[in-house]
C-alpha cells in the first residue's frame, strides 16, 4: 500500500539499541536509564494493582495525580493551573506531543522544528498535511538563531516547537530566550509547543526555564513533561500536558480517541510518590550532574572531544580525530571495533550538517560508564 509516511523507516533508538543487543555492546544509544525507579514507586505500583485500580481511569487522568502535578507546577514555576481544565495525562510526552499538534495544525499549516530535533514531531506534522519548517540550532551551543526563527514565520506558521533541555544537544533556554519568544510571537496567532521532558536535569546552579514561569507565553502553549525521565520508568509511559483551557479541550478531543486513558495502577503510584516525597526532582540535578561529570572524567582518557552539556542526559562528542566519517558510518563502525553504542545525530535533521557528532547517553550506573569509557580509550 501507498505509504502515509514514505520517508520514515525504524527511529534511530530501537535501531541503536538493536544494534547494541546484537553486538553484547555497552548501550549508550538510546536514552534510558540503567538503574530503577525509587522502591517507594514500584511498591506504590505492586500496591495500585491489588487495591483494585484495573479498570479504566478518567480519561484525562487519575485526579490525584493531576493535582501533584499543579502542585508542582505552581510550586516551582508559580503558576496555578487548574487541574480539571489545564492538566492532562497521558501515555507518555509522545502521546502528548502528537495529540497537541493533531489538535492544532491544520493541513497546509507551517510548523517549525528547530534542529537537530527529537525524531516524533516531523511524523505527527506530516499526518496532519503540514509542513514542517526546519531551522537550524547554532553549534556548538546550540542556541536559536533569532534572526533565521524570524525569518522563518510566515502567515502559515501555526506552530513553533521548543525543547528544553534539548535531546539531543542539552542546550537549555535562558529567560532571556522565553523574553525574546515571547517578543517572536507576541501579534501572531502561533501556539508554542514547549517539549520540557528534562526538566529536572540542568546543570550548574541553572534554573530551568520552564514556558510555564512565562505569562505571556504560557497563554499560547502546550508544556509536555514525562515521568519516564524524573522517576527512571521511561516504560510506564506516563507523561503530562499543562495548557490553558482552551488549548487543552483540543488536545482533550484527540487525546480520548487516541488512547483515551493512560494505565491507571502507575498513575496512581505517581501521585502517591509525589505526595510522600515531592522533594525527589530537586535531588535530579545533583544526581545527573555527577553522572556527567563522572562520564566526561571518563572520557577525557579518550580521543574524543567533548562538547558543553547544560542539561539532559546526553553527552555530545566530537570524534573527528578518531575517524573522518558522516556519523552513521562512524556509529557501526564503533559497535564493531569498541563495543559501545551512540547514536548519531544526522537522524535528528532534515539537512544534516557536515559535523562529526556522536551522543552518548550518561543516564548509566558507574559500572556502565566505565565499560564504555574503557573501551572507547582503546580506539584506534
Ligand atoms: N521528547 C523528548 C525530547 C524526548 O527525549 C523523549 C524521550 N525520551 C520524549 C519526548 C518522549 O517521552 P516519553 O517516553 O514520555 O513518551
Ligand atoms: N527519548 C529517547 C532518546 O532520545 C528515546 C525514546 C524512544 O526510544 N522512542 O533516546
Amino acid at each position: 500500500i501507498e505509504s502515509k509516511l514514505p520517508g520514515v523507516g525504524t527511529t534511530i533508538f530501537s535501531v541503536m539499541t538493536e544494534l547494541a543487543r546484537t553486538h553484547e555492546a555497552v548501550n549508550l544509544g538510546q536514552g534510558f536509564p540503567d538503574f530503577p525507579p525509587p522502591a517507594r514507586l514500584t511498591e506504590a505500583l505492586a500496591r495500585a494493582v491489588a487495591d483494585g485500580h484495573n479498570q479504566y481511569p478518567p480519561g484525562i487522568g487519575v485526579a490525584a495525580l493531576r493535582e501533584q502535578i499543579a502542585a508542582q507546577t505552581a510550586a516551582r514555576d508559580g503558576r496555578a493551573a487548574d487541574p480539571a481544565t489545564e492538566i492532562t495525562v497521558t501515555s507518555g510526552a509522545t502521546e502528548a506531543i502528537f495529540a497537541a499538534i493533531a489538535a492544532v495544525v491544520r493541513a497546509g499549516d507551517e510548523v517549525i522544528v528547530l534542529d537537530p530535533a527529537y525524531d516524533c514531531y516531523g511524523p505527527a506534522i506530516a499526518l496532519q498535511n503540514a509542513r514542517a519548517v526546519h531551522v537550524p540550532l547554532s553549534p556548538p551551543s546550540f542556541a536559536i538563531d533569532w534572526q533565521r526563527l524570524a525569518d522563518a514565520i510566515t502567515p502559515r506558521t501555526r506552530m513553533l516547537i521548543v525543547n528544553t533541555p534539548h535531546n539531543p544537544t542539552g542546550a537549555v533556554l535562558s529567560a532571556a530566550d522565553l523574553e525574546a519568544l515571547a517578543g517572536l510571537l507576541r501579534d501572531t496567532e502561533i501556539v508554542l509547543l514547549s517539549d520540557e521532558v528534562y526538566e529536572h536535569m540542568v546543570f550548574d546552579g541553572a534554573i530551568h526555564q520552564s514556558v510555564s514561569r512565562h505569562s505571556e507565553l504560557v497563554e499560547r502553549s502546550f508544556v509536555i513533561g514525562s515521568f519516564g525521565k524524573t522517576y527512571h520508568c521511561t516504560g510506564w509511559k506516563i507523561g503530562y500536558c499543562v495548557a490553558p483551557p482552551a488549548l487543552t479541550a483540543e488536545l482533550r478531543r484527540i487525546h480520548q480517541y487516541l488512547t483515551f486513558a493512560s494505565f491507571a495502577p502507575a498513575q496512581h503510584a505517581l501521585a502517591e510518590m509525589l505526595a510522600f516525597e515531592p522533594e525527589h526532582h530537586r535531588g535530579l540535578a545533583v544526581f545527573y550532574q555527577a553522572r556527567r561529570d563522572r562520564f566526561r572524567e571518563l572520557l577525557a582518557a579518550t580521543p574524543l572531544r567533548l562538547l558543553d552539556v547544560p542539561g539532559g542526559y546526553f553527552q555530545l562528542v566530537d570524534y573527528r580525530d578518531v575517524r573522518d566519517v558522516d556519523d552513521a558510518c562512524f556509529c557501526q563502525w564503533l559497535v564493531r571495533e569498541a563495543g559501545v553504542v551512540g547514536v548519531p545525530l544526522s537522524p535528528f535533521y532534515e539537512s544534516p550538517p557536515d559535523d562529526r557528532l556522536l551522543r552518548l547517553c550518561f543516564a548509566k550506573r558507574d559500572a556502565t560508564l566505565e565499560a564504555a569509557a574503557a573501551r572507547l580509550a582503546r580506539l584506534p
